[in-house]
């Protein structure tokens, strides 16, 4: 993953030279401080240009976002797994101790609802080993720690992004807020919701290549609820019925606890696409009523007798967000990533431009910030 910083350098020199230094005008301007925001900004950082991050929310992580309140651990309120392997980290933050932080998910015992009745079948439970996750700390931590550490003055929070206006140069960015901020490049890091839902009016309008992919990729409903237990009565996974573990709609209930540092029992329910819908419409309370009801019929009542508390993070309801994560149907994602007029780049996890098909995914959010500075150096 190389992005030439020297090469960045000279470029951003070039333009400010022609534009006759002035100080007003940042480099790159970065919309959003999630994985791939809080990437950008590090590798920005890195090359010694000037940029600002500009994040709608309170706090920087975006769907990296931990929970500290119910567990003597840090819970994973989105992103939790590491789709690939924990080496990753090393190369995404550019270290040798990241990679560390991270081990081999290994469930082993797992009920399956199907037919309206539950069966052990642990099998499935040995399927998913291999995939990685943080012992002791986060996604958030670990983009806060090696991302984020020389740059949290640069990250500007509860500032929202509504305008974007590439027909001059510089181009001029509008804030909520009624100010105008001007960047000779902008890396648009926003959820596909967010984009498609018309928050950032872009001037012009952005190419019709670009809107038709809109029209093939879903960022659907989902949400992560996290129960505490006074005792274990559930296994390390419950499964649903096997159509519903795809990438388009996934539903379990989960052993949260499960290799972590702690004796207390947390479970998760993670659910994301059509079933989630329903949960995820209904109001906190009854949502976290239906995942007790559940699991009482599942296991006589226990969950209600041994219940000790909750945080949830429905991420439908998250007003910078609106959805999980995105889904393609078909169309090459590509199309979502590129560029425009050199000038107004995109990065995150749907807007990965590389053709391994893969989205959704972290790392992927974060890779694709290599991809946009790269793209910027080499402009
Ligand atoms: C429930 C759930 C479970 C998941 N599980 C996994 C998993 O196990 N493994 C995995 O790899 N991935 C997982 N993911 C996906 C992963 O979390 C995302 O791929 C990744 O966090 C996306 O990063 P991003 O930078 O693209 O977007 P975000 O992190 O969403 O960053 C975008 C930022 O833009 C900000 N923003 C929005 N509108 C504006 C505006 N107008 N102006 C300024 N800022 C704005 C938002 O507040 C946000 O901070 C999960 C996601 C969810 C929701």
């Amino acid at each position: 993953m190389g992005v030439s910083a020297a090469a960045l350098t000279a470029t951003v020199n070039r333009v400010a030279a022609q534009n006759g230094g002035a100080d007003d005008v940042l480099d790159v301007a970065v919309i959003g401080a999630g994985a791939a925001g809080l990437t950008a900004g590090f590798l920005l950082d890195r090359a010694g240009v000037r940029f600002r991050i500009l994040e709608a929310a309170d706090i920087h992580g975006g769907r990296a976002r931990k929970d500290t309140s119910l567990a003597d651990f840090p819970l994973e309120m989105g992103g939790e797994w590491i789709h690939t392997t924990n080496q990753v980290l090393n190369t995404l933050s550019q270290s040798d101790d990241a990679a560390q932080r991270a081990a081999e998910w290994r469930p082993v015992t797992c009920d399956v609802l199907s037919g309206g009745r539950l069966y052990r079948e642990n099998r499935y439970a040995l399927e998913w080993r291999g995939e990685h996750r943080f012992i002791s700390t986060t996604w958030f931590d670990f983009f806060n720690d090696f991302m984020a550490r020389d740059i949290r003055g640069r990250i500007d929070l509860n500032t929202q992004v509504t305008r974007v206006d590439y027909s001059d140069d510089p181009l001029r960015i509008g804030l909520a807020n009624g100010e105008t901020i001007r960047a000779r490049h902008v890396i648009v890091t926003v959820p596909l919701n967010v984009l498609k839902d018309g928050d950032i009016h872009f001037e012009p309008e952005l190419p019709r290549s670009k809107q038709r992919a809109f029209s093939g990729v879903v960022m659907p409903d989902g949400f992560k609820l996290f129960m505490r237990f006074d005792e274990r009565f559930y296994p390390d996974m419950v499964l649903f019925d096997h159509g519903y573990q795809t990438p388009e709609a996934e539903i379990m209930f989960y052993n949260v606890s499960l290799d972590k540092p702690t004796g207390q029992n947390i479970l998760g329910l993670f659910a994301h696409g059509v079933v989630a819908t329903p949960y995820a419409t209904l109001k906190d309370n009854e949502l976290v009523r239906a995942a007790l009801d559940q699991l009482d019929q599942l296991y006589d009542g226990a969950a209600s007798r041994a219940f000790e508390g909750h945080v949830l993070q429905n991420w439908s309801k998250s007003p910078f967000h609106r959805g999980t994560y995105s889904y393609f149907h078909g169309s090459r994602p590509a199309t979502l990533g590129a560029s425009i007029d050199g000038r107004v780049h995109f990065a995150g996890e749907a807007y990965n431009r590389r053709s391994d098909g893969e989205w959704g995914y972290m790392h992927v959010a974060a890779r694709s910030a290599y991809d946009a500075v790269d793209e910027i150096s080499r402009s």
